[in-house]
């Protein structure tokens, strides 16, 4: 059984010897738990936050797994609950296998295929969907603006958004990326923050002002997208990328200031805090995939061995839609 654990924590940016690959052998599940094989890993900004500590779970230390949403099957169980050859999600850990509480895994549909439940039905939806609808509240013809807009949160908010009849604008890095973004996902437009003079394009990009911001990224990002909020504006905080991997934070300047002045709400959410949603969020996410309204875009990377890299290559912006590791065969 392969492991890869924290070798070292960061004190700035992500590289390869912060983790090391371990052999390790087979886990043997107690009363009442399973073992499982893992087959997909979701890889996601928060693995690093939760390096940084201060965030919604315990923090991951040095000599941790790290830990993982994972699609597995179950290899043995111990539950009444659970059978061997079911599919489940589960947090697992970077691992070829891993043992857990049974009671902690959620038995999932045999899709096809598989992916589909971490990237369109899984994390990365079900975080646009409830983020946008629940605290951003879009309307018809609202001017929606979402960063890291390539990327498998992002890109599913603007997709939504566009199905509700908003316009919508994106914020990405580089030119060919915000093509894509218009081209593939069809945002009416995109605008590349990595080339300077982002205030002028979003200006340029969002003639009516922006009603509604969803939030991937913090910083000085935040700062700019504030200036061109409408009044009684949305801003859905729903992560910092822009701050995870760099030890000199950049914060928005204009805070309180602005939220006063146009009276903005900004509001921040977890995805777990919206499960008891997530049936209408999939029934909803089934339809627009079945109109064609919504495209899956996933981003696998193949080999436990390479998570390091998918995790480092994700924070750099080297990923288009949900970047997943498969880890064994489906
Ligand atoms: P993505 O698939 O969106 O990939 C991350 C993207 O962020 C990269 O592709 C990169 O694209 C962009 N990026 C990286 N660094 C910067 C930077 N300094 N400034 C601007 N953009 C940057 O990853 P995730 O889906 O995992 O995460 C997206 C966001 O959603 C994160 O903030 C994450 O924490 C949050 N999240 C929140 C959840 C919640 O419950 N609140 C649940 C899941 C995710 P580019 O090339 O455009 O720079």
């Amino acid at each position: 059984n392969r492991q890869i654990t924290i070798a070292e924590l960061p004190t700035d940016t992500l590289e390869p010897r912060h983790f090391q690959l371990t052999e390790t052998d087979m886990p043997k599940p107690g009363e009442g738990e399973v073992l499982l094989r893992v087959i997909l890993m979701s890889i996601d900004a928060a693995n690093r936050s939760w390096m940084r500590g201060a965030t919604y779970r315990d923090a991951v230390k040095a000599g941790d797994g790290m830990p993982t949403y994972a699609i597995c099957e179950v290899m043995e169980s111990n539950s009444p609950r659970i059978a061997k050859g079911d599919i489940v999600a589960a947090e697992a850990t970077w691992a070829d296998y891993t043992v857990t509480k049974a009671h902690k895994v959620q038995k999932m549909p045999k899709v096809e295929p598989l992916s589909h439940l971490m990237s369109v039905y899984g994390i990365a939806g079900k975080t646009a969907f409830h983020g946008l609808m629940s605290i951003g509240n879009p309307l018809p013809g609202e001017t929606v603006l979402v960063s890291a807009a390539a990327g498998s949160v992002g890109g599913y908010v603007g997709q939504i958004a566009k199905a509700l009849g908003c316009r919508v604008v994106g914020i990405a890095g580089g030119a060919e990326k915000c093509k894509w973004v218009e081209d593939e996902l069809g945002f009416d437009a995109c605008v590349d923050y990595r080339e300077g003079n982002l205030s002028k394009k979003l200006a340029a990009a969002c003639p009516n002002g922006v009603d509604i911001y969803f939030d991937n990224v913090g910083g000085k990002i935040l700062e700019s997208a504030l200036n061109f909020m409408n009044e009684r504006g949305r801003v859905v905080c729903c992560g910092a990328i822009s701050q995870y991997d760099t030890d000199t934070p950049t914060g928005p300047r204009n805070l309180p200031g602005v939220v006063v002045v146009k009276r903005l709400r900004m509001e921040g959410f977890i995805v777990m805090d919206f499960a008891h949603d997530d049936a209408k969020c999939v029934r909803a996410m089934q339809h627009w995939v079945s109109t064609g309204q919504i495209k899956v875009f996933e981003d696998i990377v193949d080999g436990l061995e390479n998570a390091p890299k998918a995790l480092i290559g994700l924070l750099a912006g080297d990923n288009k839609g949900k970047r997943l590791v498969r880890v064994g065969a489906d």
